[in-house]
């Protein structure tokens, strides 16, 4: 439309920043909005056939990635009178692209949980049910999409964070192969798993999203060119297609109405042509244990920075240094981030090191050779995103093991670095279920291809109340 003519940046952002005034009182999906500086920028912005696909179109980020001269606080109260004096690669491409930036996205502190309720600024709401969390790490942005506060959000993904709010809040995350997407300017959490993604209302959109996140840059030495490059996700036909369900990931336990809703989306592959068996990853029951010794491990090496000389948070009056230190981490980092930066520091220790963290990347190891095993017979793999459906704001905040384990299909992946998106799978008792497709490495344009055509044929409407417009 804007192409066309038909409505102008202004407009468009105009009504976005009316849903948000309206609404995000209640949903809290920001932490930070750019009210004046988005009308100013899209006042500003000329948008015809030529301009790229982003170009005028109302855009949140994850509170997780620098953008200069914005608030970046991770949620954390340690970073929050944080200033970031440079830009993410990621967002800079994106803002070369001509989106406009609405502001900074409510998560989890540092990324670190499921639910977006360790943000140190109180937890989002799940747009389908406000006593409902919306999922995490990156809740603020799945839920600012399902609210109708944003077209799109950027999310990131280190165990799950991008997938599994995206389930929670019935919208669409994609996780693309590490490397895909720089990772200069993201806060580090756990450095060999962290993507930055998108989060959609469509497959078609993720696609486009992507395309501008994409590209190797000179400032992370783990970014690389896509090989194939991001096309937008053609109609394609199934048939022949081999997709393999992950017995394994199903063994933890899936609830009743998400399993039902994922065999129907199964039966719907078949009928379209799909040729539905079933997949082993034996290795994925110890996918979880690994997880949580290795990116804590990472995370307490990168969060070893924030010692109150550099930026952010000093503690006052405390002393001399390691009391400033000490100090100064107690009151900015939050419980489960010193929960975490205690285990890692444990599983790195010497006497610790071989039996924790050298046998976790072994298992890491026997854990990507197991997808490799499953993809010389499958091109693709699925599994519903979560074992739940959104559960009850504070049903989990006393078992962080618990907490955990809503990661436990999502997770397998990241330790493999592989591309999965999580799509719609329909709705178990009033609230939206997700299913993830995985791929192999670089074959992102495959993913979507299939994405686009499951998601056709579910034809799920991912319209949450506050879209419709409750009052
Ligand atoms: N929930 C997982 C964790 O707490 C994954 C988080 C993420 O992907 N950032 O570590």
């Amino acid at each position: 439309m804007m192409r066309a003519g038909e409505i102008t940046p202004a407009e468009l952002t105009a009504a976005f920043l009316d849903q948000i005034e309206r609404h995000d009182g209640e949903i809290a999906a920001f932490l930070h909005i750019r009210k004046e500086e988005a009308a100013e920028e899209a006042a500003r912005t000329f948008v015809d056939g030529d301009s790229p696909g982003l170009a005028g179109i109302p855009t949140a980020i994850k509170d997780v990635l620098c953008v200069e001269g914005q608030p970046t606080t991770c949620a954390s109260r340690y970073l929050e009178n944080y200033m970031p004096i440079y830009t993410a690669t990621c967002v800079r491409q994106l803002q070369e692209a001509g989106i406009i930036n609405l502001g900074k996205t409510n998560m989890d502190e540092f990324a670190m949980g499921s639910s977006t309720e360790n943000s140190a600024f109180g937890p989002t709401r799940n747009p389908w049910d406000v006593t409902r969390v919306p999922g995490g790490s990156s809740g603020g942005s799945a839920a600012a999409v399902a609210a109708g506060e944003a077209v799109w959000a950027v999310g990131s993904d280190t165990g799950g964070s991008i997938r599994q709010p995206a389930a929670f809040c019935g919208v669409v995350g994609l996780k693309p192969t590490y490397g895909c997407v720089s990772r200069y300017g993201l806060v580090a959490f756990a450095s060999s798993f962290d993507q930055v993604g998108p989060i959609t209302r469509d497959v078609a959109d993720a696609a486009l999203a992507l395309r501008y996140l994409t590209g190797k840059d000179p400032l992370d030495s783990t970014s690389l060119e896509h090989p194939e490059g991001i096309r937008a996700p053609e109609d394609s036909d199934l048939t022949g297609l081999r997709v393999g369900v992950v017995s394994d990931l199903l063994a933890g336990g899936v609830d009743p109405g998400v399993c039902s809703s994922f065999d129907a989306v199964m039966e719907k592959l078949e009928s379209a042509g799909a040729r539905v068996g079933e997949a082993r990853l034996p290795h994925a029951e110890y996918a979880l244990p690994a997880y949580y010794i290795l990116a804590p491990a990472e995370a307490s090496a990168n969060l070893a920075r924030y010692d109150g000389v550099r930026y952010g948070h000093r503690a006052a009056g405390a002393g001399d240094i390691t009391g400033m230190y000490e100090q100064t981490r107690r009151e900015g980092f939050g419980e489960e981030v010193q929960r975490r930066i205690m285990l890692g520091t444990y599983a790195l220790s010497s006497g610790y090191y071989d039996a924790y963290y050298g046998q976790a990347q072994k298992v890491r190891t026997l854990i990507v050779e197991d997808f490799t095993r499953a993809f010389g017979h499958y091109d693709l793999l699925v599994s519903p995103t979560t074992p739940t459906t959104a559960f009850r704001l504070g049903e989990k905040t006393g078992d962080p093991l618990t907490m955990y384990m809503s990661d436990i299909c999502t997770i397998p992946v990241n330790l493999a670095g592989l591309p999965a998106i999580s799509i719609p799978s329909g709705l178990a008792d009033g609230l939206p279920a997700g299913f993830q497709m995985i791929a192999p490495a670089f074959r992102e344009n495959l993913l979507l291809r299939a994405a686009r055509a499951a998601e056709e044929l579910i034809g799920f409407d991912s319209v949450s109340p506050f879209i419709e417009g409750r009052d």
